[in-house]
């Protein structure tokens, strides 16, 4: 009796143990924890009293399709955000006096030329952005650089989408990869293909990368609530791991630029009254945007040396399918534009900005280069956007840029 109990202790506390271990696993809480615990210790988050300029981007996977609807369900889907996104959010301002703004991943290999073009007339009206967004697998990689050149010349030329570059008039896109499977990441080899993917969106004109964090997916990096420069190594996958946190040294050649979104274990918000819940960043359906959900993002500490008072806040959603619209275009955010109106109202060291991919890099950019300036002052700090097919066919060269931007 007595040797049954010895043993059952250490027997039950490594089944437990292994238990723990696989549900970890199976979340890819084992590849981000450690990095997440490093982080807790030396803490992160607003100091009290101190000033917060929230820089909220909402970066949206967006996919009519999804699902394999019909055309007609996608096109709905498209006409859905295009009629009720300014109907809802028109009143809202933030600090600088701007409406609520959406950046739309549309994905490649999904383009449909009628739902692009709705989309931009949207982002014409100031409500949002284009980006690009790319679901492949077993690709090659010379196909993927074609592909993605001819996508950007698409965009620009045919919409009018995508930013330029003030300094030399190239166009330039954000980016985000299917399946979180960046870099050809995916453990099982799958959603990619491509080793030396950072290279080519680099190559191509991309500007940063917004896919993490991915979180519980398995292409999740043990680099988080980070902006950082990932140099490519162009015979492994998932160069992206780890990399020069920006601001830490100068930006390295050959290095993409990686925008992550908050990752961490929220103790405010607990599961049973008992375990902390994930906090990703994600909006969904059964995680619509909440002022609760706030102060967690900020403790991310996803900042810039530099500019101890701006709060990166990058959220992702796939804003398409009905079931996520339902709070994306629905009573919930409606009250969560209210509240950050609110807690701004009522907190003069709280100041809200809402912001788009590029937006969120040129300020990015600017803390780096020592921008001691508003928010507002630099949101088209290196790229603008315009609809360049209205202005004389003349996005920014060299000579002109400054002048036009
Ligand atoms: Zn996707
Ligand atoms: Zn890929």
């Amino acid at each position: 009796m007595n040797l049954f109990l010895l043993l059952g202790g250490p027997i039950g506390l490594v089944l437990l143990g292994s238990y723990a271990w696989r549900a970890l696993r199976a979340r890819a809480m084992d590849l981000w924890l450690p990095s997440y615990l490093c982080q807790a210790l030396r803490g992160r988050g607003p100091k009290p009293g101190q000033s917060v300029h929230l820089l909220l981007c909402i970066a949206d996977h967006f996919e009519p399709g999804h699902g394999s609807v019909s055309h007609d369900v996608a096109a709905g889907r498209v006409r859905a955000w295009i009629e009720s996104y300014p109907k809802l959010f028109e009143a809202f301002r933030d600090s600088d006096g701007r409406p609520p703004r959406h950046t739309f991943f549309y994905p490649l290999e999904m383009y449909e030329g009628s739902e692009v073009e709705a989309l931009a007339t949207l982002c014409h009206q100031g409500y949002g952005e284009v980006e690009v967004h790319l679901h492949h697998d077993d690709e090659d990689a010379e196909g993927l650089r074609a592909r993605l050149a001819a996508y950007k010349e698409l965009l620009a030329a045919r919409h009018g989408l995508l930013a330029r570059d003030r300094d030399t008039g190239d166009i330039r896109y954000g980016f985000i990869h299917g399946n979180w499977a960046l870099d050809n990441s995916h453990p099982d080899g799958r959603h990619c293909g491509v080793d030396n993917e950072l290279d080519i969106l680099r190559e191509t004109g991309c500007y940063a990368d917004f896919t993490m964090p991915a979180a519980p997916d398995p292409p999740q990096t043990r680099t988080i609530n980070s902006i950082y420069y990932a140099i490519d190594d162009p015979v492994s996958p998932k160069s992206h791991d780890r990399g020069i946190a920006v601001g830490a040294a100068p930006a390295p050649e050959r290095s993409l630029l990686m925008i992550q979104g908050p990752l961490l274990l929220d103790w405010r918000r607990r599961k049973w009254g008992l375990f902390p819940r994930v906090e990703n960043g994600c909006l969904q359906g059964n995680q619509p945007a909440h002022i609760d959900r706030l102060p967690a993002w900020l403790k991310a500490g996803v900042q810039v040396p530099g500019r101890p008072d701006w709060f990166f806040v990058k959220l992702h959603t796939h804003g398409a399918p009905e079931c996520n619209q339902r709070v994306l275009l629905g009573e919930a955010m409606v009250r969560f534009h209210r509240s950050l109106a609110d807690l701004s109202r009522r907190d003069s060291k709280f100041h809200f900005h809402y912001v788009t991919a590029r937006e969120m890099c040129n300020l990015v950019r600017a803390a780096e280069a020592g921008w001691q300036g508003d928010v507002a002052g630099a949101r088209d700090y290196q790229l603008v956007w315009k609809d360049w097919r209205h202005l004389c066919g003349t996005p920014p060269r060299r000579d002109n840029a400054k002048s036009l931007a």
